[in-house]
């Protein structure tokens, strides 16, 4: 199956009532490691890079190894995601590449890390909203500030910072005509998200309902939502690891999102600690071992299971022979000519 448009792919799971998680890679075992979990729970995915991701891997290997990914795997829908670009050069050269969405955040200027103003943000993301379309192109964009830092991205401060306010996320998604809005609910990037589970007081669950009131068909992005389980932090710590205590977003919280108009989860750290855990173990019971294989195997195998563990909870399982891909090419005609909505339905208060 050629890459699928990721608006098809959250049209679908509205219709569904189910999310779908958007999983970062890096390299081919991660890539392997979902499209095994997507295989085996028969789940359309999103695959996600982010600038981080692109330069490590070097944009050519990483887009042909996606390409590898959807030829082997016709069966299953994949949208490529270009995850929290910083500019609308970024965002270009991923749909060059031929990524099927992008996510523009302006919510932090060009060196993805001092927080813009809500008019830079409406500017640039509306620039990038006209680009892609044009080209049956998604577009993911964000209102609020997350917390903390990944790959280099990020404000640093705490996910309470700037929570989205729903007033302007109604306004932010009438301006840019964005497919899938991203919110500040208190989450934060990275492993240390909360220093205790989660209550309304820093998850702010409530914020996240009264957006979906007002934009009740607006499909919304939870960033930094790994659930960073007990059971992976200790695997790295009982063999040598050093994390300190944390905890990130409880799955039933996620899963209350998703019933509130939450229709992509990206999950990173997860499947991080996951790996990690897999390859320390290896180190740790046969030091003697130095062929790659050896611990990239269980690596990938350990990953493969958190995702398709995802992949059931958030309840993408299943769904991925529901539908036939639109062609790219009839997705930007369905923006020119407004079989593609892009204009929120906006609920009165
Ligand atoms: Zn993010």
């Amino acid at each position: 199956m050629p890459l699928v448009s990721m608006r098809q792919l959250l049209d679908e799971a509205a219709k569904g009532g189910y999310g779908v998680g958007a999983f970062n890679v890096n390299d081919m075992e991660q890539i392997q490691a979902i499209m095994m979990a997507a295989k085996e729970t028969r789940s359309p995915v999103i695959v996600q890079a982010s600038r981080g991701a692109r330069q490590f891997a070097e944009d050519l290997y990483l887009f042909r190894l996606i390409q590898a990914a959807a030829e082997l795997n016709p069966e299953i829908p994949i949208a490529m995601h270009q995850d929290h670009g910083n500019s609308f050069e970024t965002c270009k050269s991923a749909i060059a590449l031929g990524y099927t969405s992008v996510m523009m955040d302006g919510s932090l200027k060009e060196d993805g890390k001092t927080p813009s103003s809500f008019e830079e943000n409406v500017d640039v993301t509306r620039r990038v909203v006209d680009y892609a379309h044009e080209r049956g192109v998604t577009v993911e964009g964000e209102i609020g500030v997350l917390g903390g830092v990944e790959d280099g991205h990020g404000a640093g401060g705490s996910g309470l910072d700037h929570i989205t306010d729903p007033d302007q996320a109604v306004e932010f998604a009438e301006k840019t005509g964005v497919d899938a809005l991203a919110i500040a609910i208190g989450t934060s990037h990275g492993a240390y998200k909360f220093t205790k589970k989660p209550d309304g007081s820093v998850l702010k669950m409530d914020v996240l309902i009264a957006i979906h009131k007002r934009l009740p068909h607006t499909h919304l992005v939870m960033h930094g939502s790994s659930s960073v389980p007990k059971d992976l932090q200790d695997e790295i710590n009982k063999d040598g690891g050093k994390l300190n205590e944390t905890w990130g977003v409880p799955v039933e919280e996620i899963q209350l999102g998703i019933r509130n108009g939450v229709r992509k989860i990206n999950v990173d750290t997860d499947n991080r600690l996951a790996i990690t855990g897999a390859i320390r173990k290896v180190f740790a019971e046969t030091p003697e071992k130095f062929d790659p294989r050896d611990y990239l195997k269980p690596a990938r195998e350990a990953m493969k299971k958190v995702v398709a563990l995802r992949m059931t909870q958030f309840g993408q399982a299943g769904h991925a022979g529901d539908y036939a891909p639109i062609p790219i090419t009839e997705i930007a005609k369905g923006y020119a000519n407004g079989t593609l909505s892009t204009q929120p339905l906006v609920a009165a208060k």
